[in-house]
């Protein structure tokens, strides 16, 4: 019988806990055993409690609840091979081979170097006599499948990670409020969201709710102009009647000398324009509440892909990633996606801000 580990890692998102429970589900319908690893990669070096079987009734309910019920956690240990070898020395004991691993690009390069090295651990643990051989025999490979869990939408060979849409969500319906307080007082607002190094919660959100004006990372206005620019157009929009005004500010916001564009230096343009501003930094808001019908939807779908991908996997076929492309769930070469993810964060560094929107995904494009 087939023993499947499932775990949530990295930052928190909304449908990590539909992905778990369709894991769980899936792996009990096709007949695995199903083991859920609490607090992330934590759980795989502390092992004990933290490892645990789970049936069908224990992930109830869970298609409904935000954040992750079986924890998250960053875990230095495990960026430390001796950190890995003891997980390993974990899951052989308890009889597990197969880690399906739902959280962002560093979980899943961790994930990945796991299994690159889990031969050479499970030889370590035999050499050190912590384990025999016999009792490795059945472990001699370690299946890894991916899934993409994450609000900032920044994984490249997936239209959509698990949680973007539910944040995106959020982030409008906090607009909106904001938006008619602002018209109220005639304000200006500078919002500030999430997305990391990715814009596209920043441009999600302001073509969602009508934003004046958008900054995000992959199209770094000019240094130095785009002070005029932000005025034009938010007095060209006040001069047709508009009461308010809204600026939207991706967190990894900067100009084309690659300086940082904080809410700060936006609210003070804008006040210098003659508008009573204010800043709101949206926050943990952002990652809170439940997952919002598309994601629950998406994380069922892949988690049951994830399940399939398990048991079709060899050792020589390299460890998939699930997607989704083009409406159709997907099966990436995880190593290869995680690669492209970092090669935009390359580009915009080298100021190659055209290959960073097209490396991004296609809803970037011109
Ligand atoms: P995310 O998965 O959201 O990108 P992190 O980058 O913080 O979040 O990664 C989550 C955890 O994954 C880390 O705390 C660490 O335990 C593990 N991890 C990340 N990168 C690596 C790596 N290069 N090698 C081993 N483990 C890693």
């Amino acid at each position: 019988k087939k023993k499947i580990a499932v775990m949530t890692s990295g930052g928190d998102a909304p449908g990590m806990n539909p992905a778990v429970r369709a894991v769980v589900r899936a792996g009990i319908y096709y007949g695995c055993d199903v083991f859920a690893v609490y607090e992330g990669y934590t759980g795989l070096v502390e092992g004990g409690d933290l490892l645990k079987k789970m049936g069908w009734e224990d992930v109830r309910s869970y298609l409904s609840e935000g954040g992750t019920n079986i924890g998250t956690a960053r875990c230095k240990e495990f960026r430390q091979r001796e950190g890995r070898l003891t997980a390993a020395y974990n899951m052989v004991i308890n009889g597990i081979d197969a880690l399906i691993v739902c959280g962002g690009d560093g979980s899943l390069t961790g994930a990945d170097l796991f299994r690159s090295e889990w031969p050479s651990l499970i030889e370590e643990l035999v050499s050190s006599g912590k384990l025999t051989t016999k009792e490795v025999e059945p472990y001699k490979n370690l299946t890894i499948v991916g899934l993409v869990g994450s609000i900032d939408n920044d994984m490249s060979s997936t239209d959509a990670t698990i949680g973007a849409f539910s944040s995106l969500e959020r982030i409008s319906e906090m607009v909106d409020y904001i938006d008619a307080t602002a018209k109220s007082h005639s304000r200006a607002f500078v919002v500030e969201v999430m997305g990391r190094h990715c814009g596209w919660l920043g441009l999600m959100s302001g073509l969602s709710t009508g934003a004046d004006f958008i900054f995000i990372p992959e199209r770094p206005p000019k240094a130095g102009k785009w002070q005029d620019d932000l005025k034009k157009v938010c007095s060209r929009h006040r001069n047709k009647g508009k009461r308010k005004t809204t600026v939207i500010v991706a967190e990894g916001a900067i100009d084309d000398e690659l300086n940082p564009i904080t809410s700060e230096d936006v609210k003070k343009v804008l006040v210098d324009l003659g508008l009573d501003t204010r800043i709101t930094t949206l926050g943990h808001v952002q990652r809170g509440g439940t997952a919002v019908a598309y994601d629950r939807m998406l994380a069922t779908l892949q988690g049951v892909e994830a399940v399939r991908a398990v048991l079709e996997t060899t050792p020589d076929t390299p460890s998939p990633m699930i997607g989704i492309l083009e409406n159709k769930i997907v099966r990436q070469p995880l190593v290869e996606a995680v690669k492209l993810t970092k090669s935009v964060a390359d580009a915009i560094e080298s100021k190659n801000f055209n290959k960073a929107m097209n490396l991004r995904d296609s809803s970037f494009e011109e």
